[in-house]
């Protein structure tokens, strides 16, 4: 079994963190330049039959002052096309604040068919797991997520459950 994973979400949620995690010492290949003109090959994680090519989607990295622009051409965009083929999004926040940005991101993501994962990152910075739930309740609203995982990428929490889940869903 093999496929594509995608993980977006706008700056600092922890998207390097969380990849350097999953890949750590299991990157097969990693590469700074585009493999193809759809997806940046950021790692391959091989774990017993499962093969998973985490990738990165170019034009999810949306500068400030650009945002509006983006809005007005996400449907023709390529990072909306590049994400129609891959098997599995993983769509990173931050656990304090959901913003504009993620909103953006959100928009991206709505024509996408695949699973999406809803990955909530940096919980070990809650004091109370119980004042998460609000948050999830919340963002549960978004969208129709297929998994909504609380995550701490700096630490490991709950990362091992977040790659099971994206992995059976190759
Ligand atoms: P990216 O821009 O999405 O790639 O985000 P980074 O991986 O660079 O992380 C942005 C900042 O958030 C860094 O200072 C990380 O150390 C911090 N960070 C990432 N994941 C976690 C987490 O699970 N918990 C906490 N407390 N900080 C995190
Ligand atoms: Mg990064």
């Amino acid at each position: 079994k093999s496929g594509y994973i995608a993980l977006v979400g706008r700056p600092n949620v922890g998207k390097s963190t969380l990849l350097n995690r999953i890949l750590g010492q299991k990157i097969s290949i990693t590469c700074k330049k585009p493999q193809t003109t759809r997806h940046q090959i950021l790692g391959i994680r091989t774990e017993g039959e499962v093969q998973s090519i985490w990738v990165d989607t170019p034009g999810m990295h949306l500068a400030q002052g650009t945002r509006d622009k983006a809005i007005n051409r996400y449907m023709n965009d390529a990072a909306s096309q590049a994400l129609r083929d891959v098997d599995v999004v993983i769509f990173l926040i931050d656990r304090t604040k959901w913003t504009e940005e993620d909103d953006l991101v959100l928009k991206r993501l709505e024509f996408v068919k695949c699973p999406v994962i809803l990955a909530i990152n940096k919980v070990d910075w809650l004091e109370d797991k119980k004042s998460l739930l609000p948050f999830i309740e919340a963002v549960s609203q978004k969208r129709n997520f297929d998994q909504i995982i609380p995550i701490s990428a700096k630490q490991g929490d709950q990362v091992e459950a977040l790659m099971q889940e994206a992995e059976q869903r190759l």
